[in-house]
């Protein structure tokens, strides 16, 4: 039957490679939602409009086809056809993606989509910031990772190759503006599983979800 795992946190808490394993130990099928917000950031800044203007934000993000895959393995982003996989990694979308995400109504949009996706899916492991508390309250598991931040700042700058200073800052301001937004604040659900990953590997992680699913 149906079993769905939230994995909720910061980047750099270790919460993408943890999930797509988890999902890869499980047969589940695995969903990105950072990803998806990143797409139709993507989406925004090649049209040029105006970040700080909701309404215009929201209008591209409805007009936006986005396509995304479920495979652990390897999946596809999509955005009007066009793959973005690199493109969404990148720094301008990086820096812009809050500014995105903070609006409402891609919010909702994304989230009905998170939730078809999940329910197609039937067995499913899905890592963001809302999941647990908005996107899939009655998930089998919700986890929050956290890691210090020096930790998280480490761990990036060796996935980016860029440079750690840098690399901080930008995480300080992204986890600002993600945890003082209006729709959604990054919070953990209430009856989340909050692990610290700064001194924990990622097989050791993924063995004590396992060890928790099967409880
Ligand atoms: O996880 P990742 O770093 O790819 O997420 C990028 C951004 O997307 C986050 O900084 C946050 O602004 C937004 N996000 C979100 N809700 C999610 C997943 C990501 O607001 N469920």
């Amino acid at each position: 039957g149906g079993c769905v795992v939230a994995v909720d946190g910061p980047s750099g808490s270790g919460k993408s490679t943890v999930s797509r394993r988890l999902a890869i130990a499980l047969g589940a099928r695995y969903l990105d939602t950072g990803a998806m917000y990143r797409a139709v950031t993507w989406a925004v800044l090649r049209s040029g409009v105006d970040l700080a203007d909701p309404s215009a934000v929201a209008k591209v993000a409805g007009e936006t086809e986005l396509g995304i895959g479920t495979d652990p393995e390897g999946y596809g982003v999509t955005a009007d056809g066009v793959p973005v996989e690199v493109e969404i990694r990148g720094s301008e979308v990086t820096g812009a993606v809050s500014a995105v995400a903070a609006v409402p109504a891609v919010r909702s949009l994304l989230v009905t989509r998170q939730r078809d996706l999940a329910a197609a899916a039937g067995r499913i492991v899905i890592e963001g910031r809302d999941i647990g508390a908005v996107v899939a309250p009655n998930a089998d598991l919700k986890v929050f990772l956290t890691a210090s931040a020096a930790a998280r700042a480490a761990r990036r700058s060796a996935e980016n190759a860029t440079d750690v200073g840098h690399t901080a800052t930008d995480l300080a301001r992204r986890d600002r503006l993600d945890s003082t937004r209006k729709a959604d604040p990054m919070v953990p659900a209430l009856d989340a599983v909050v692990l610290d990953t700064t001194e924990l590997g990622i097989d050791e992680v993924v063995v004590r979800l396992r060890e928790m699913l099967a409880e």
